[in-house]
């Protein structure tokens, strides 16, 4: 079972994909595996590396969304396949929505195109279940600036930003590809709580 977990900076994914696999492995007694995008196989981390440390406007939108994919093609055929061929959970943390809200909305690239890219390299594998965390701007901005370090697209203008969230609006909406939209307000035993409810049915089937 594939489950991604997508929003914008700030809206509680990386702690949710934790406590998710925490209470996967817990109740269910399944292997789970906890992954990352950008990121989540050595050369992903490596390419994570060089995007997020490239300072603002020096790499173009174009070559950000293929070194994106190219990150995302290693992750699906070194880690992800094989994980979900014997049997085990994987979730993970941002997956080809991302990079249609931030490439394709944010850049301007479209998000028809940056998904079909992804597409492609990842030989069509997609998610079981996307789980949309949904949290307003202004609260995703605190959490983000609480956190201290900024990245490089962490610290882009609100315009950007601002896309990116009405991108994902979006792609939560869209048909196709199963997927949820959880509320990620309030606190971290209640999202996860929200969570759980809406991840059951798909981990059960
Ligand atoms: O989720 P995480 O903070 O690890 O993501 C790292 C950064 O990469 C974030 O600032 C996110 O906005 C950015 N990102 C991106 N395009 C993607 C995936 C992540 O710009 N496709």
């Amino acid at each position: 079972t594939f489950i991604v977990f997508e929003g914008g900076d700030g809206t509680g994914k990386s702690t949710q994909a934790r406590i998710l696999e925490d209470r996967i492995r817990q109740r269910l007694d399944r292997e789970v595996v906890l992954t990352r995008e950008p990121g989540g196989t050595d050369i992903g981390e490596k390419i994570r590396s060089l995007v997020l440390e490239t300072g603002n406007g020096v790499i173009d939108a174009r070559t950000e969304a293929l070194l994106y994919a190219a990150s995302r093609a290693a992750h699906a055929h070194q880690l992800i396949a094989p994980a979900l061929e014997r049997g085990a959970v994987v979730v993970c943390d941002r997956y080809i929505d991302s990079s249609a809200a931030y490439q394709g909305g944010g850049r301007g690239l479209g998000e028809d195109a940056v998904t079909n890219l992804s597409l492609w390299a990842t030989e069509n594998l997609v998610p079981d279940l996307t789980v949309f965390l949904s949290v307003d701007g202004a609260h995703a901005r605190n959490r983000v600036a609480s956190r201290g370090a900024l990245d490089r697209l962490e610290t882009e203008p609100d315009s950007f930003h601002a896309r990116v969230r009405e991108s994902f609006q979006g792609l939560a909406r869209s048909p196709g590809s199963k997927k949820t939209v959880i509320d990620g307000s309030g606190s971290v035993d209640e999202v996860a709580d929200r969570v759980w409810d809406s991840v059951l049915p798909t981990l059960m089937a």
